[in-house]
């Protein structure tokens, strides 16, 4: 401890430590400041399958008061513009070339004049060509749209197919599969590819088809949030849910109701919890060895109160003398009327997994 404080006071250290503040702070002011987006006009492909619909209501009526990103919220997307680029360029390495990279588009274009009253834009991560890959009825398919998405290592695990990212908890990753959908739509293609990719793994390219009743729910989603846009109303808000309310960029002017009792954690909170699981499913298989091997007293084990070794693994038996009292059933019933019960509430608490 008195090394530690002795360097950090050590004029060498102070001065590497300002040098270290003066990059870091020019490296943050080198980041895009945040401006809010007009999004009065459209919905976001990327967004509308968010679970609240209040919160679409405020991205459309109340753009200009959304809570700006933080530093490492900026961080966090140019890293994942950087990742995006990388992908496109490996891609194109290995002769799938993505084109119509970032075209931006709004159901206010001529050709999706179709689907005008949904008011939805969105920028597209590009198109990749099928190099007549795909069966008979879909030959005439050149290109399909190819969205990409980075994600923490601590979902990867759980974002392996199509199904697991539609089902996901988190809705960061649920809304992902509507956004490609919307694509596959306006682009008349019957399916599509979504590349995840994650720090330190070789990225994950999901196949993607046309998915009718996620479109139609999205649909009616959205046809809702454009009537309370429209008569600029709010519908009411969704039950106040920490994981959602608690990331919402308009919570300073909703002020959700908490109506559950659900207290806030942190993504370290989940890790711990995540560790607790593991560890308790693990003790389940230990307790049925344990039983099977060494038992109780009343249903003793194949080794209970055998000695012998294998390996570097020993079985060994003590014995030892235990004193034992039986209280006779009068005494205990003198006992028990002199000694008032009292009532206390008992709290039971158990941590285990949603069953989906
Ligand atoms: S704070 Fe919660 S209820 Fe309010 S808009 Fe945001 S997500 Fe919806």
């Amino acid at each position: 401890m008195k090394i530690e404080t002795d360097l950090a006071e050590s004029p060498l250290y102070l001065a590497l430590n300002n040098l270290a503040l003066e990059i870091t702070s020019k490296l943050d002011a080198e980041r895009r400041p945040w401006e809010p987006r007009n999004h009065m006009a459209h919905n976001w492909a990327s967004e509308y399958h968010h679970p609240c619909k209040k919160y679409l209501v405020h991205c459309r009526l109340d753009w200009k008061d959304r809570h700006g990103i933080d530093i490492d919220g900026r961080w966090r997307v140019e890293e994942g513009i950087d990742k995006e680029w990388m992908v496109k360029k490996w891609l194109g390495n290995v002769g799938f070339e993505i084109t119509q990279s970032q075209a931006y588009w709004n159901t206010d274009d001529a050709e999706l004049r179709k689907y005008k009253a949904l008011k939805i834009s969105g920028k597209i991560d590009g198109m990749v060509a099928t190099n007549g890959k795909l069966p008979g009825a879909f030959q005439s398919v050149r290109e399909i749209p190819v969205e990409v998405k980075s994600t923490s290592p601590h979902f990867w695990d759980s974002t392996k197919t199509i199904e697991d990212i539609k089902k996901h908890s988190k809705f960061w990753i649920s809304k992902i599969p509507s956004q490609l959908n919307t694509y596959l739509v306006f682009t008349h293609t019957p399916g599509g590819l979504l590349i995840m990719c994650t720090f330190g793994k070789r990225p994950r390219i999901i196949p993607m088809l046309f998915d009718a009743d996620l479109w139609e729910r999205d649909c009616i989603f959205v046809k809702s949030v454009n009537s309370y846009v429209r008569k600029k109303k709010y519908p009411p808000p969704m039950p106040f849910d920490p994981t959602i309310c608690g990331m919402c960029d308009f919570d300073h002017i909703c002020s959700p109701l908490k109506t559950t009792r659900l207290i806030e954690l942190s993504a370290i909170d989940e890790i711990e919890l995540e560790l607790y699981l593991e560890l308790k499913e693990g003790k389940k298989a230990f307790d049925d060895i344990h039983a099977r091997l060494l038992g109780t007293k009343d249903k003793p084990g194949k080794y209970r109160g055998k000695e012998a070794m294998a390996g570097n693994i020993e079985i060994e038996t003590t014995r030892f003398p235990k004193k034992k009292y039986e209280i006779p059933k009068e005494i205990l019933a003198v006992l028990q009327k002199k000694y008032q019960v009292k009532d206390e509430e008992m709290v039971k608490t158990v941590i285990q997994r949603i069953k989906k």
